[in-house]
Parts: C-alpha cells; sequence; structure tokens
C-alpha cells in the first residue's frame, strides 16, 4: 500500500466555495491507499475568477479533481472535451487531463441513479418525483431521473426563472415548473430529492415542509453530514423513509475514480470511510 509522496504522485483537488463540509477528500484517499494508486486528493477553496486556471493548470499538469458547488456551470465551460453527461446537464463535477486535452464528466448523474437503486431497491421508473433546486446538483437529478424513467417530475426553486431554464435545456413533456410551494398543497410524490443547497449550514430551514404534501414514500437528500441532516430526520418522524447523500457521494466519487485511474473503485473501502468518519 503506497503512502509516500514522490514527483510521481498525481495530485486530485475538490474546487468549490465551502469545501470544508466535504467528505470527498476522506473517501477518495482511503479509495486511493485501497487501489494503491500513486495519488492524493486535497480541497481548495476557490472562487470563481480562480475556477478556470485552477483547473486547466491541474489537470494539465497530469491530475484532476471534483467541482463543487457553486462552480460546476462554470467548469463546464472550461473543458477542451465535455462528456454528453456535461453537454445535457451544462454541469462539470469531475475533470483530469489526458496528453494535454482538459476532460470532464458528470458523475453526478450516475451517483444519484445508483443511489436510487441502493435506497428503493430498483430504479425510479414510473414514479412521481418533486425535485427541490435548479443548480448543478438538479441538473444532474433531472438527467438521472429522465433517463432512469421517472413518470413525471416537478421542479420548484427559490427563482422560478432558473427552474424553468433547467426544464428548457433539459426537460421534456414529463417535466412541470412549480412557481409557488402553495400549488404543492396535498399532492403526492412516490419521491421527494432535495437538491437545494438548505441543510448544509445548521440554521438553515428546511427546503419544503412536508406536511403541505400529500402521501410521500420515499425523500432523498443530497445534503450530507457527519449526521443524518434535518430534513432525513424530519421525514422520519414522519414515517417517511428517507436517506442523505452519503451513497450518492461514494457512488458519484467511484465514478470520478474511474474516470481518473481507468479502473473500477474501492467502493467497499470508500463507504467504509464515510461511515469511520460519521462514527457509525
Ligand atoms: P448550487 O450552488 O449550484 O445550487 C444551490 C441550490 O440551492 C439552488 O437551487 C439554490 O436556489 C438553492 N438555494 C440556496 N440557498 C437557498 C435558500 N436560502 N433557500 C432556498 N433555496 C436555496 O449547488 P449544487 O447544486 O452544486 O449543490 C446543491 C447541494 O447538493 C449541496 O448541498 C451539495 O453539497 C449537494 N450535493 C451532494 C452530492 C452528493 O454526492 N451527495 C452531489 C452534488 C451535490 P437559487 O437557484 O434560487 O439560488
Amino acid at each position: 500500500m503506497s503512502v509516500t509522496i514522490t514527483a510521481r504522485t498525481r495530485v486530485f483537488s475538490l474546487l468549490g466555495d465551502p469545501v470544508d463540509h466535504s467528505l470527498s477528500p476522506v473517501i477518495q484517499n482511503a479509495a486511493f491507499r485501497s487501489a494503491d494508486v500513486d495519488g492524493v486528493y486535497v480541497a481548495y477553496r476557490c472562487e470563481e475568477d480562480d475556477l478556470a486556471g485552477f483547473l486547466r493548470a491541474m489537470a494539465r499538469a497530469g491530475g484532476g479533481g471534483n467541482v463543487t458547488l457553486p462552480h460546476k456551470e462554470r467548469a463546464a465551460a472550461v473543458l477542451d472535451e465535455p462528456s454528453e453527461a456535461v453537454r445535457r446537464t451544462g454541469a462539470c463535477n469531475t475533470f483530469w487531463g489526458e496528453e494535454g486535452i482538459v476532460r470532464g464528466d458528470n458523475t453526478d448523474v450516475e451517483g444519484l441513479s445508483r443511489a436510487l437503486v441502493a435506497f428503493l431497491g430498483e430504479p425510479p421508473d414510473g414514479a412521481r418525483v418533486l425535485l427541490l433546486g435548479a443548480g448543478g446538483a438538479a441538473r444532474a437529478a433531472l438527467v438521472s431521473l429522465l433517463d432512469d424513467g421517472a413518470e413525471e417530475i416537478c421542479i420548484h426553486n427559490r427563482s422560478t426563472e432558473r427552474a424553468r431554464a433547467v426544464a428548457r435545456r433539459i426537460g421534456g413533456e414529463r417535466v412541470r415548473v412549480v412557481a409557488t410551494k402553495s400549488e404543492l398543497e396535498g399532492e403526492a410524490f412516490d419521491l421527494v430529492v432535495n437538491a437545494t443547497r438548505l441543510g448544509l449550514e445548521p440554521d438553515d430551514p428546511l427546503p419544503l415542509d412536508l406536511e403541505q404534501l400529500g402521501t410521500v414514500r420515499g425523500v432523498l437528500d443530497m445534503v450530507y453530514g457527519p449526521e443524518p441532516t434535518p430534513f432525513v430526520r424530519e421525514a422520519r418522524e414522519r414515517g417517511v423513509t428517507a436517506t442523505d447523500g452519503g451513497e450518492m457521494l461514494v457512488q458519484q466519487g467511484g465514478a470520478s475514480f474511474e474516470r481518473w485511474w481507468g479502473r473500477a473503485a474501492p467502493l467497499a473501502a470508500m463507504r467504509e470511510a464515510l461511515e469511520a468518519v460519521r462514527g457509525r
């Protein structure tokens, strides 16, 4: 197992603002050690004006990394070779260099698909879904849900215009923008997905009052932390099966690992590292 850092060690980084909540360094360094690859993973708080130069220089120097909020859309625009998932979502969460070319992908799409199968036991085929948010994570969620056969996806976001732009870009007849929370009164959903950043800070309000909805069968909160998120706790108190973004983090990180190293990710080691941090 290699832990020695040499002049050949590839450096990967998370770029975002904030980054100190992120557990990506924990799971990726565990993956690198477990797979015995010569890499190290760090995190940098990065301002928007610095993103393009930082990302391109890291990739062209043989490294790569992930991009987190609020820079995923900006990152998509600075790649030489965006993947199909980046083109569809307009958002990039994974980048790396290959022979001087800066490539990028959006593994959040695959990450959510795999996490939903783990959560629901099957893809959300035929499901009626409420998607909260319209940033980079929500775009990935929308592509994932559409590809996995969701029957109807209602999108609600604080700024409705942003939700409309996402629906126009990715949507189709299965996507409906819900402008106000009051329009959701009494509506039943198979699944509610929180793709807003609410829950990241201790004083955040809940992204939605579940009381106002009709029957909800499951809640997936993309936000994660050392403890179950307030939205997950709230859902469980109401008897709704709920999970946070932990498994999605592992799955999207595993897909990123595959892009960087060209081999299967050690998912069990990544999950174990995540659970160790969470003290479970
Ligand atoms: P963005 O910055 O791109 O988008 C943030 C979203 O949150 C927007 O929809 C924004 O609404 C909404 N929002 C922010 N503040 C408020 C507020 N006060 N009230 C209501 N809505 C608000 O972030 P991302 O989409 O990249 O990430 C969103 C979350 O998903 C983050 O917590 C991130 O950690 C998590 N995530 C988790 C992953 C995982 O693997 N588990 C993967 C990807 C993301 P508006 O448009 O109106 O500003």
